[in-house]
């Protein structure tokens, strides 16, 4: 068989997820000049981007701008979008494995963890997930509703998306109409009644998974006060030893004295506060019908045999009043038919990339990226080593012939999905659902408003 990965016979990839770690790949594979491609990305949704698009914090305009380098990529001549795509729907894993000289899984984690505790599906209780889709517009959630109409909200888990909520709960409208946010969320967050933000962290200061700027954020806020008792910084003996030693890195380091700058300072009097509280887990969440508290058991920290700092309970609880509950304890992946899966991490099984089969043996010809490789972690520009090192055991496989025979030509997929009447948005479509929104943002001043439905966004797209 002939190497593919010339003009005659071009190196055929698909990529499945058009966020970072899609973008990554295809740009990894770019790279090569050397190698014909025609390289397809396929989004289940018609608009790219993932969750820069509807993940990133909108008052996080910059981080965004990562965007005018993907739009590059899908500038390169061997490049086409699939929007509006379900893999499993329109098209299944074995075909595009049929049509593929290789596949790319690129899709990422879309569901949310699950803390497995009474109460968890009060009204009321939502995962920060869910929370951070709606107010970015994704059209699968825009029909949700929260419960703004509470004094109180409490946030569970110490990362950045934790960081996130607490933030956007308490911005003031006036920084709210400056971003992209849907409008439809600016408008409930506007007439939100949350003067205050409880957010909660299982371990203590010095484990907290915020990076730097984030914590400083939350205490630059314009309409918030940030609280934090000092007696929450009172470090134990495991926490501290690990702050002075090696393993310690500058990030929690960092956090922890921003921590001790929040605990310093005098009680303002902003309208609305955000509090951290650590060494607390949710046991249950109570209410008549919706959430009304939230019940936490208090830990303490131990080191385990391998050294890792945990927390366990003490048996002491502490209620707190709140009308909302946002778990933000971590995104996870969600299996795709006819491909292997790791439930208990969520992710593809995989060596360097490389899918690895449920009976152990690698598959060549099938790969990963991002996070439904190696878990929800990282921030955005960590999706760039990871498909490097995904698309160098690609361009191995294609050098030893490891690849399997595919039957596809660069009309297999269009035909296929032509054939089955699905209305698939090319990357032309994008740019006029693009245009459409960026229009409707500038007459507000604002960057863009969404389109906030799959059928808008489809007749956006048709009418370019
Ligand atoms: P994360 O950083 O992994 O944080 C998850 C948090 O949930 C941790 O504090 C964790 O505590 C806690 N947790 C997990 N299970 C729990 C349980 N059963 N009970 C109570 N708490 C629990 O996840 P994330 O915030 O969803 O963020 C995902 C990734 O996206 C991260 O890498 C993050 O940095 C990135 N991100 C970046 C930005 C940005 O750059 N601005 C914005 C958003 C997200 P333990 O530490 O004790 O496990």
């Amino acid at each position: 068989m002939a190497v593919p990965g010339t003009p005659g016979s071009p190196l055929r990839v698909a990529i499945v997820g058009s966020g970072p770690a899609g973008f990554y790949a295809a740009e990894a594979l770019f790279a090569h000049p050397e190698i014909d491609f025609e390289v397809d990305m396929i989004d289940r949704l018609p608009t790219p981007f993932g969750l820069v698009r509807a993940g990133v914090a909108p008052d996080h305009p910059k981080i965004k701008n990562v965007i005018r380098r993907y739009e590059k990529t899908a500038g390169h001549e061997a490049y086409r979008f699939f929007g509006n795509v379900a893999v499993g729907e329109a098209v299944s894993a074995e075909e595009l494995e049929s049509i593929y000289d290789a596949v790319v899984w690129a899709y990422g984690a879309s569901t949310d963890r699950k803390l497995g505790i009474p109460g968890e599906d009060l009204p009321g209780s939502h995962a920060a997930t869910e929370f951070v889709a709606w107010y970015n517009g994704h059209p699968d959630f825009a029909d949700r509703s929260f419960n703004l109409d509470c004094e109180r909200a409490v946030v569970i888990g110490n990362g950045n998306v934790a960081a996130d909520v607490a933030r956007m709960l308490v911005l003031p409208p006036a920084e709210l109409e400056g971003t992209d946010t849907a409008h439809f969320a600016i408008e409930a967050l506007a007439a939100s009644a949350v003067n205050e933000v409880l957010v909660v962290g299982r371990r203590g200061p010095a484990q907290a998974a915020f990076t730097n700027p984030e914590v400083r954020e939350l205490g630059e806020l314009t309409a918030a006060d940030i609280i934090l008792d000092p007696t929450q910084l009172e470090l134990d003996a495991a926490s501290t030893a690990f702050l002075e030693s090696d393993q310690a890195d500058a990030t929690k380091r960092k956090n922890v004295e921003a921590f001790r700058g929040f605990a310093e300072r005098e009680r303002g009097n902003k309208p609305k506060r955000v509090e951290l509280r650590f060494l607390r887990s949710p046991i249950a969440i109570h209410g008549e019908g919706r959430v009304e508290a939230i019940e936490l058991g208090i830990n303490e920290l131990y080191s385990d045999e391998s050294g890792a700092i945990r927390a366990r309970d003490t048996g002491v609880t502490e209620t707190v009043e709140c009308g909302l509950v946002l778990r933000s304890i971590g995104y996870l992946g969600t299996p795709v038919d006819g491909l292997p899966y790791d439930a208990h991490r969520g992710v593809i099984p995989n060596e360097r990339g490389r899918m690895i089969t449920a009976a152990g043996e690698s598959q060549p010809g099938q790969y990963v990226v991002g996070w439904i490789k190696r878990g929800p972690s990282g921030v955005i520009g960590t999706n760039k080593k990871d498909a490097a090192e995904t698309i160098a055991a690609l361009f191995e496989d294609v050098a030893t012939g490891r690849l399997p025979e595919r039957a596809g030509d660069h009309e297999a997929l269009p035909s296929l999905l032509d054939e089955r009447g699905a209305s698939y948005v090319e990357y032309d479509g994008w740019r006029a659902i693009d245009a459409l929104e960026t229009d409707r943002g500038q007459t507000l001043g604002r960057p863009r408003v969404k389109l906030t439905s799959i059928d808008e966004m489809v007749d956006a797209a048709k009418r370019r």
